[in-house]
């Protein structure tokens, strides 16, 4: 592969049938126009508590209708890839798709059973830890990394913002990232990462949004993850088609000053490295 070709693939990216801006046309003529090679959709998969942002089952249906049309109407321009975010609570099968992205989004509670989207209101996390943790932030933290290690073992294609509940601890409102118990618990997810051989996505979209001024994963654990395998993938988690490949050519000159020399591109052939 040529020098930044990873600048042609934006493979983690949502439409308005599930939470995002555009429609999955607008994507592709956006995609298409900005030369990329490869467009992979990755809808959020339906998961049966959700009632906000998770494609519901006729959803699902109108999406994989559509992309296989615009995977018609761009043959031979742009090669577009049926995905799905596939979360550990979802009822969809991932091995229906052309790739799937493992993600963790929910915490269900051990006490009252309820599940706790992590990764978007504060109150929601602030009454998770206070109902099912006992106060105790680091036990969410203990459980959601649980859950990732759970996801990694069922080998997706890649494997999902690694490190998603941090997203909305600011500089550590909910728990402290540099805890020693925070590190285990990711340390033990990323062993698991490493033994189910998972690429890492390196995503973006938390910058993009304004959530966060780093990446998932985090610098501490792209600099573990770099012995151990060191297979990333950069995504934008575009939720809009201005943001297919924002932040790319940063995240890959960040990457460079970690030690890295290669991330892999996503192609319908499957992972192509590409050096940085
Ligand atoms: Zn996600
Ligand atoms: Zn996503």
């Amino acid at each position: 592969m040529m020098a930044k070709e990873y600048l042609l693939s934006s493979v983690h990216t949502h439409t308005k049938l599930c939470d995002g801006k555009n429609t999955p046309e607008e994507m592709a003529v956006t995609a298409w126009r900005g030369g990329l090679r490869t467009l992979g959709f990755t809808g959020h998969s339906n998961t049966p508590f959700d009632l906000e942002y998770c494609m519901t089952r006729s959803r699902t249906a109108l999406y994989k209708a559509q992309v296989a049309k615009l995977k018609e109407r761009y043959s031979g321009k742009l090669d577009i890839l049926c995905g799905i975010e596939w979360d550990l609570f979802s009822d969809d099968d991932p091995a229906a798709y052309d790739y799937w992205i493992g993600s963790t989004h929910y915490l269900r509670g051990p006490k009252t059973g309820k599940y706790y989207e992590i990764d978007w209101r504060e109150s929601d996390l602030a009454a998770c830890i206070r109902d099912d943790f006992d106060g105790d932030g680091l036990a969410a933290v203990e459980a959601y990394f649980a859950n990732v290690a759970a996801l990694a073992a069922k080998k997706p294609t890649i494997l999902g913002h690694f490190d998603l509940i941090k997203k909305i601890n600011g500089d550590g409102k909910f728990f402290d990232e540099h805890a020693p118990r925070y590190r285990a618990a990711a340390d033990a997810a990323l062993m698991a990462a490493a033994r189910n051989r998972c690429v890492l996505e390196v995503n973006t979209g938390a910058v993009y949004r304004g959530f966060r001024q780093d990446y998932f994963p985090g610098d501490e654990l792209l600099k573990e993850w770099l012995p151990l395998s060191g297979n990333v993938v950069l995504t934008a988690d575009a939720h809009s088609d201005k943001a297919l490949t924002f932040g790319f050519e940063q995240a890959a000159a960040h990457l460079k000053e970690l030690g890295y020399t290669k991330v892999q591109v996503l192609t319908k052939t499957g992972f192509v490295p590409c050096e940085l």
